[in-house]
């Protein structure tokens, strides 16, 4: 009791050491913004190179001394990081001399379908709590200073593990107003609980909103309209967001975050893109490419973890960053002006319920034993799922309940044909998608 107050006092104490000038960060004179990057850059280069065997042999090896990293332009001389590298050695990446506090694991399938976990310090974890605030401003200035949030998505999403967190850790009261259901309900129930609370802001994955509200339109649905909806997580298509914006008359926004590094980007009033938290991780484009309209890849460098140090970490995702001088709204975080994230394929079943892959990630997420999987939907009840195993005795003892488990998600009277796979797809080809939908109902076909 007495040590759950005490970290409940220390939380507070993190938060609130952070909370100081979060506010105005974002409209600091280029310059400042650039110095706080570099400071915090070269203290990660520092923690790094004493403490991270990764980086303490890299170093080493390319004959640099960690004081020789100044600025984001010298990042240039470290060798891009790739997701596998990480996923298959993640004790290089985490700092080797143990801390009181140990870091959080949080488990992604990012854009490979292969489970990988990051640590994340408990530091880190508290100040993003600070952070949030630049983020929050937004909401504030669309939706007025108490708002209610309503957040659609699966019991096991990171935000909920992380908000979960925070509630043991801190005594900061939740500002907004939060509720969360369950993206596994129907779209009649989600509906329902809406027009119950009322949220004037609607969180969820891109894809799943762009759903909901394209179904909850064309079955009549009628349902309390937000001030504001809120993606994260996956991406949303230009036809969704237009529908949301221009035919229901909501602004959409959008943050960019990962499980490896939970602040990176955020819109702002004028959603244009992307305001780069650029104090807290650099963001990076690499090999440009003109039939990707200038695009390149998104290689980040997390300034603020602790748990599990990642310096030009190849994120997976498609990228440009904006030539905009200003933006109107006066921030001067610079832009991400075009993100191409993955947009999710979503499950509609015949009985009008729809899933959303993040549920499916669900019933792999806690199994060791699977190293990449695919469900693709061929007929409305009929799938096919791929996976990957460590080997095949390993794939007999756990199919029939994965199988089972798909089937309490998707129907008992589903066909689900699965197969074992010696190799799903090779790294760095076109970008994987862990679930594909073969088939969209009628309505959609519009
Ligand atoms: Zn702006």
């Amino acid at each position: 009791m007495v040590k759950d107050t005490l970290q409940k006092l220390y939380g507070n104490l993190v938060v609130l050491s952070n909370l100081k000038g979060q506010r105005r960060i974002p409209y600091l004179s280029r310059e400042r913004i650039t110095e706080l990057s570099n400071e915090n850059l070269r203290k990660t280069i520092a923690y790094a190179a004493y403490r991270v065997p990764y980086y303490r042999r890299l170093f080493k090896e390319l004959g640099i001394r960690p004081q020789d990293i100044k600025t984001k332009e010298d990042l240039k001389l470290l060798p891009i990081i790739e997701r596998e590298t990480v996923r298959r050695n993640p004790d290089l990446f985490t700092p080797d001399s143990p801390d009181k506090l140990k870091p959080i694991p949080f488990v992604t399938s990012g854009t490979s379908g292969k489970p990988l976990t990051v640590y994340h310090d408990i530091g880190s974890l508290l100040a993003n709590i600070a952070f949030g605030e630049r983020e929050r401003q937004v909401l504030v200035k669309l939706c007025g200073r108490r708002y209610r949030e309503l957040y659609i998505s699966y019991s096991t999403s990171t935000m909920r593990k992380v908000w979960n967190l925070y509630r043991q850790l801190t005594y900061i009261p939740f500002r907004p107003e939060r509720h969360v259901v369950s993206v596994l309900d129907p779209v009649e129930k989600i509906v329902e609980q809406i027009n119950r609370i009322c949220p004037e802001i609607i969180m969820s994955y891109g894809s799943y909103l762009e759903t909901f509200f394209k179904l909850v339109y064309l079955r009549g649905l009628k349902v309390h309209l937000p001030k504001a909806v809120l993606y994260g997580g996956d991406s949303m298509t230009e036809d969704g967001r237009r529908f949301i914006e221009e035919t229901l008359g909501i602004p959409v926004l959008s943050r960019y975050n990962a499980v490896e590094a939970f602040k990176i980007g955020f819109f702002c009033e004028e959603r244009t893109g992307f305001h780069i938290h650029e104090d807290l991780c650099d963001v990076r484009i690499v090999g440009e490419d003109k039939k990707k309209n200038g695009k390149g890849e998104v290689v980040i460098s997390n300034l603020v973890n602790r748990g599990m140090v990642l310096i030009n970490y190849r994120l997976g995702d498609l990228g440009s960053l904006s030539n905009l001088v200003e933006c109107k709204c006066g921030r001067t975080l610079s832009l991400l002006s075009s993100l191409d994230g993955r947009v999710e394929d979503i499950v509609f079943l015949p009985d009008g319920k729809f899933i959303h892959p993040r549920a499916i990630w669900d019933v792999f997420k806690g199994r060791k034993e699977v190293l990449q999987y695919q469900l693709i939907q061929h007929e409305p009840r009929r799938f096919e799922l791929r996976l990957l195993t460590v080997d095949r005795k390993n794939y007999d003892l756990i199919v029939n309940d994965v199988i089972n488990d798909l089937k309490a998600l998707l129907g008992n009277n589903t066909y689900i044909e699965c197969e074992y796979c010696e190799e799903i797809r090779r790294e760095g080809s076109a970008k994987f998608k862990p679930v594909i939908s073969l088939c969209k109902p009628e309505e959609f076909m519009l």
